[in-house]
C-alpha cells in the first residue's frame, strides 16, 4: 500500500494545502487539494473518493477534479473514468443539494449524462466495509460538530488508519487496537494548546488532547502515528508543544511524505 500525501494542512495557505490522501493512485481519502497537487492524467486515475465529513476542505476538490475531468474526457480520452464518491448517506444528501445542485457548482452526476456521469454518489454506513481496487476501506464514526467518519484501510494483511477530522473519540482506538498488522495512524493535531476551548467546540484535537487521545492506543510505540490538520500559521507553537510530549514514535505530516506500508 502506498499513501501519498497531497495536503495535510486545517487551513489553506501559500505552499500549504488542504487534507488530501491518495490510496495507491486510484482512491482518495478527502479531497482537500488533489487538483493543486497532482498533474491532469493522475487527475485522471483517481477512481474512488471516500469523503469523511462534508466541511469544505475536504469536498471542494471534488467539484474540480470533475470539472478537469469532463474537459478531458470531451477531448476523447480512453475509458469511462468516472469517479465514486463514498460518505455517509447524509453527507451525499448535503454535497447533492448544497454543492452540485447547479448553483454553486454544475450537477455532475448528470454531466455530460444522466446514464454515463462523471460523478457517482454511493453511501457508505459506519461499521461498513467496501472493496475497491483490491483495498478494504471501513468507515468508523468519529466526534466532529457534522457527521464524520475516519477510515480503516487495508490491503494484503497490512492495515491503515486515517481519523480524519475528531475530538475526544472511542471508537476508531477500539478499532485500532484491534487490528492485527497495523502500519501507521492519522490523527488530528489542529490546534496549539492555547485555544482548547476553540479545539472542543470545533471537534479538533490540541496536542495535549491528541495526547490523551493517545494513552487509549495500545500500540503506541510500535505504530507509528502521523498528525495532520495543523493550522499553518500556528505550526512553530505546534510543534514545539507536540515535541515536549517527547511521545515514541509520533511526527507530524508534510505534504511530501509518500509511506510506503
Ligand atoms: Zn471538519
Ligand atoms: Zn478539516
Amino acid at each position: 500500500m502506498r499513501i501519498k500525501v497531497l495536503g495535510c494542512y486545517g487551513g489553506q495557505l501559500l505552499g500549504f494545502h488542504l487534507t488530501s490522501f491518495l490510496v495507491n493512485d486510484s482512491i482518495l481519502l478527502d479531497a482537500g487539494s488533489p487538483t493543486e497537487a497532482l498533474d491532469l492524467e493522475d487527475q485522471f486515475a483517481i477512481r474512488h473518493i471516500f469523503i469523511s465529513h462534508t466541511h469544505l476542505d475536504h469536498i471542494k476538490d471534488i467539484a474540480f477534479l470533475a470539472d478537469n475531468r469532463s474537459l478531458k474526457r470531451l477531448g476523447g480520452a480512453n475509458g469511462n473514468r468516472q469517479i465514486v464518491v463514498h460518505s455517509l448517506p447524509e453527507n451525499i444528501e448535503v454535497m447533492r443539494k448544497d454543492f452540485f445542485n447547479n448553483r454553486v457548482w454544475p450537477d455532475f452526476t448528470r454531466i455530460p449524462s444522466v446514464s454515463d456521469p462523471i460523478l457517482v454518489f454511493e453511501p457508505i454506513e459506519a461499521e461498513q466495509t467496501v472493496e475497491v481496487d483490491g483495498v478494504k476501506v471501513t468507515a468508523i464514526a468519529v466526534n466532529h460538530p457534522v457527521p464524520c467518519t475516519g477510515f480503516l484501510i487495508d490491503q494484503d494483511d497490512k492495515q491503515f488508519i486515517y481519523t480524519a477530522d475528531t475530538g475526544s473519540t472511542d471508537r476508531i482506538w477500539e478499532v485500532a487496537n484491534a487490528q492485527p498488522n497495523l502500519k501507521g495512524i492519522v490523527v488530528d493535531c489542529s490546534f496549539p494548546n492555547a485555544y482548547e476551548k476553540l479545539a472542543e467546540i470545533s471537534g479538533h484535537l490540541t496536542p495535549n488532547g491528541m495526547a490523551a487521545e493517545l494513552a487509549k492506543f495500545k500500540q503506541l510505540g510500535k505504530v507509528p502515528v502521523y498528525l495532520y490538520h495543523m493550522k499553518p500559521e500556528t505550526l512553530n507553537v505546534l510543534t514545539s508543544e507536540v515535541g515536549s510530549l517527547f511521545l515514541p514514535h509520533l511526527r507530524m505530516l508534510t505534504q511530501v511524505d509518500e509511506l510506503l506500508l
